[in-house]
């Protein structure tokens, strides 16, 4: 209850937010952040010698700082502030992927990945005619790592995988995957934009090569995201954006890059996005991934048993797997957006669809459905309004 407090949006007592998988809400301290930053401190970084450039500028890099100790990144050059995951992932894939991935190399997805990790990949195994294979599923949802086994090979340039599915809410396991993938001398990336809510990634002692995660998952606000790398990749790979701030000399037919991380960084930067990020950082050190997954466990829990209880629900909810606080389900008979659009009318946010996700709805043939993701900031009271909306939608749709 006190929790929720901390997060304006929820002075609406009628709101019950359901969606943290697709956004999170934000607490007060990341709003004052970005109010402060912008009363006191608005320069644009790098760019000058006076105060405000100077403020600018260590609010940014002290920002990077903040990321590289969540992620234990080993220095803070490896971490490149980008908009969100998904700019993350293209920053890759057109810098590493074009440059690195060549004629008859594969590249092996989960069939769990967002969109956002399989559309890029697809373009680079076009344009280098590159093969893309899938790491398939077990009964339970989890990877089946010996199909993994069975597919990578020589040929794998990289294995890249969602630490969580953001539709089933199962947690992949990555030190598996990055250790089979090291083995074939394949890189891995991890997208993290569904985990480092719920739990914390090591990318020093999981020796991942490349990560990416979205700031507005995190209880931070939306522009931000990173792509962290290990040095030596990232000092290999050609910039992805071109302009001011990445360049060391330019004359009038060539330039030379700045090290990392500005080589990836052209242009202005969100520097309030940065500064909130690091703020967001902080408010969920101070609660801690114990309390975050207790509420988060005990609420999913609870629905899930009263999901099941309606009798006019399928759950595709798998036991017996590590998962975070997320329930996929359908009313039987009636489509997830008419769901989902009767549980407004209680003010319960629910995402339907398929997700971003594709062709794992495809592979578990299940068109469409809706997802219920729990936040720290939720409560029974959001649950109960969630099961009474869905009783209203069995009654319109009888
Ligand atoms: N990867 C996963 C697993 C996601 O769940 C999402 C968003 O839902 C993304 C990537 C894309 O994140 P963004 O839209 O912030 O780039």
């Amino acid at each position: 209850m006190e929790i929720k407090k901390e997060f304006p949006i929820f002075d609406d007592e009628n709101l019950h937010y359901l969606d943290t998988a697709a956004t999170s809400q934000k607490p007060q301290v990341v709003l004052d952040s970005i109010e402060r930053y912008y009363k006191n401190y608005n320069g644009n970084p790098g760019r000058g010698s006076y105060k405000l450039v100077m403020d600018s500028t260590r609010i940014f890099e002290d920002s990077r700082k903040t990321v590289q100790r969540f992620l234990n990144a080993k220095e803070k050059e490896e971490i490149i502030f980008t908009k969100s995951t998904t700019e993350s992932i293209n920053l890759l894939a057109y810098s590493f992927g074009l440059e690195f991935i060549n004629e008859g190399d594969e590249i092996i997805l989960g069939i769990t990945n967002h969109h956002a990790n399989i559309v890029p990949w697809q373009m680079v195994a076009k344009k280098k005619k590159a093969k893309i294979k899938y790491i398939y599923l077990h009964e339970n949802g989890q990877f089946d790592l010996d199909d993994f086994k069975y597919k990578i090979s020589r040929r794998t340039k990289l294995v890249a995988f969602s630490a969580v599915s953001n539709v089933t809410g199962v947690v992949h396991p990555i030190d598996e995957v990055v250790e089979i993938a090291h083995n074939n001398g394949a890189y891995v990336l991890v997208d993290a934009a569904q985990a480092l809510l719920h739990f914390p990634i090591d990318v020093l002692k999981s020796n991942i090569d490349f990560l990416a995660f979205s700031g507005h998952k995190l209880f931070a606000p939306m522009g931000i995201g990173i792509l962290y790398g290990k040095r030596q990749l990232l000092e290999k790979m050609p910039p992805f954006l071109f302009g001011g701030d990445m360049i060391e000399f330019v004359t009038e037919q060539n330039s030379t890059f700045a090290p990392i991380p500005n080589k990836f960084e052209g242009g202005t930067q969100n520097v309030e996005g940065a500064y909130g990020l690091s703020e967001a950082i902080n408010y969920l050190n101070g609660i801690g991934y114990d309390q975050i997954n207790k509420i988060e466990h005990d609420l999913e829990m609870k629905a899930l048993f009263e999901l099941r209880n309606l009798g006019f629900v399928t759950t595709y909810h798998t036991e017996n797997v590590e998962r975070v606080g997320v329930i996929a389900f359908n009313v039987n008979g009636v489509h997830s957006h008419d769901v989902a659009f009767i549980l407004d009318y209680y003010g319960v946010g629910v995402r339907s669809g398929h997700h971003c996700a594709q062709p794992l709805m495809n592979y578990l043939e299940i068109p469409s459905c809706c997802r219920a993701s729990f936040g720290v900031y939720n409560d029974a009271g959001d649950v109960e309004k969630l099961i009474e909306g869905l009783r209203k939608v069995k009654e319109v749709f009888k």
